[in-house]
């Protein structure tokens, strides 16, 4: 049995049939006889709505309340995504970074990762349970909600996978991979079918919107094999894992 890590980015959880068609998804992987733990990115532009909601309020918000703001986004997902994969007969459980003790400093709307707690998450995928964790967000060691910069839930996925010691950390997006640059932009753009994490974090420093910069760190620090692949496709992805 395997652990697999699936990381699901906003436009894969934008509209109520596309969580449904995640929670499909999902519910096959675990039927091939795996454990799950899925992390969740806020639907669609919720970010940014709120970051804009915020502004309307205060354009320049204590960076604490903003973080707390922002953190209900990938809530709205997990509590969704949970509820969709019960309704095709699978257990789920979902949590928030409190519930999952995701750990981070206090550096609001940057922080990082200090340390998960892993026993709750544990517990819950041993009674056969799926599980789905906020992304982009942590919880301070006094309890304040923290979030982890744009684009963190990749980071989330790839630090619980290295927690968990998953054996495969899947991060499903919107493009089929790696591509040789923008496919939305360039045509003739190719996929590349496999990678480094040097090849990799050079092109996320470069400003390929691909991957969290600091979710490659990690995955390379810790030796996770990436996935990147489209939740709209069952093509291959890019793999990196050298
Ligand atoms: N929802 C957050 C953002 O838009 C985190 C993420 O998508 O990974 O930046
Ligand atoms: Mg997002």
């Amino acid at each position: 049995m395997a652990l697999i890590v699936q990381k699901y980015g906003g436009s894969s959880v934008a509209t109520p049939q596309r969580i449904k068609n995640i929670a499909q998804r999902v519910v096959k992987a675990k039927r091939e006889k795996n454990k799950l733990v899925v992390v969740v990115s806020a639907m669609g532009d919720t970010t940014d709505n709120l970051i804009g909601l915020m502004k309307q309020i205060n354009p320049d918000p204590p960076k604490r309340e903003l973080d707390l703001l922002l953190s209900t986004g990938e809530i709205v997902s997990a509590a969704l995504l949970s509820s969709a994969i019960n309704a095709k007969g699978e257990k789920a459980i979902a949590f928030t970074a409190h519930q999952g003790k995701i750990i981070t400093d206090d550096a609001y709307t940057k922080a990082r990762i200090l340390r998960i707690e892993t026993g709750k998450i544990l517990e819950a995928l041993d009674k056969g349970n799926i599980v789905v964790v906020a992304g982009f967000q942590g919880i301070t060691s006094t309890n304040t909600i923290t979030t982890l910069g744009r684009g963190g839930s990749d980071t989330t996925a790839v630090a619980l996978a290295a927690a968990l010691k998953a054996d495969i950390c899947e991060i499903y997006t919107d493009v089929e991979g790696v591509f040789t640059a923008d496919p939305r932009i360039v045509p003739e753009a190719r996929k590349l079918k496999r990678i480094s994490y040097d090849e990799m974090l050079e092109l996320a420093s470069l400003g390929t919107k691909v991957l969290h910069l600091r979710a490659v760190e990690i995955a390379r620090k810790f030796h996770i094999p990436l996935h990147i692949r489209s939740s709209f496709t069952d093509e291959e992805g890019t793999l990196i894992d050298k």
